[in-house]
């Protein structure tokens, strides 16, 4: 479902400039809502969002809920449905707070084998190191493909050991021991789609 037909469903609106806006804010529940589709059979107009923290629920659930914690007088956050397939790189050393986003949702922990450390609480790591294009670096080095989260303590790990790894094209990631041994890690993402 589109962005705005979502924000239309949750009765909010845009802002004047069109970004997704109004001050939506859910209890520290529901810090972001993804829309997962209708089941696709044409004849049943019900509609599922993921919430990160709290599940799954129906939009008319998740309706009732904004509806109920505005009229209390809560803020609200609502933000946009984020794709997470773009591949979109920027050249600059910090991704952007959509580019952040999307990584933290796709790896909803450390990637280093055996951390469970939530993404949120972890720095994003330039699997290919950054240099800077003053330096001679190339252009769009930043980007979801080239990010991945590291809690603070497998970040130092990476930068300063012979630990290192790489992010394979479906997703998942090698890495090499400095004895050469390697291991495998398939990153659980931070929202499970529901039809
Ligand atoms: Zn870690």
């Amino acid at each position: 479902m589109p962005t705005e037909e979502v924000q239309s469903e949750l009765g909010v609106g845009q802002d004047p400039d069109g970004a997704c806006a109004t001050d939506v804010d859910v209890l520290g529940v529901a810090e972001r809502a993804e829309v997962a589709g209708d089941p696709g059979d044409g004849t049943v107009e019900q509609h599922a969002a993921s919430v990160e923290r709290l599940g799954a629920a129906t939009t008319q659930l998740l309706t009732d809920w904004l509806t109920r914690f505005a009229a209390a007088g809560t803020m609200i956050t609502l933000r946009p449905v984020l794709d997470l397939g773009s591949q979109a790189a920027v050249d600059q050393h910090d991704p952007p707070e959509a580019m952040r986003e999307t990584v933290m949702l796709r790896d909803a922990h450390c990637v280093f084998p055996g951390c469970s450390r939530d993404s949120r609480t972890c720095d994003l790591d330039h699997i290919t190191g950054y240099l800077p294009m003053e330096d001679g670096g190339p252009p769009g080095q930043t980007s979801p493909a080239n990010l991945a989260p590291l809690c603070r303590r497998h970040h130092r790990v990476k930068t300063h050991t012979a630990w290192h790894y790489k992010r394979l094209d479906d997703g998942s990631y090698v890495w090499t021991a400095p004895t050469g041994l390697q291991h495998h890690l398939v990153p659980t993402p931070r929202l499970t789609r529901q039809a």
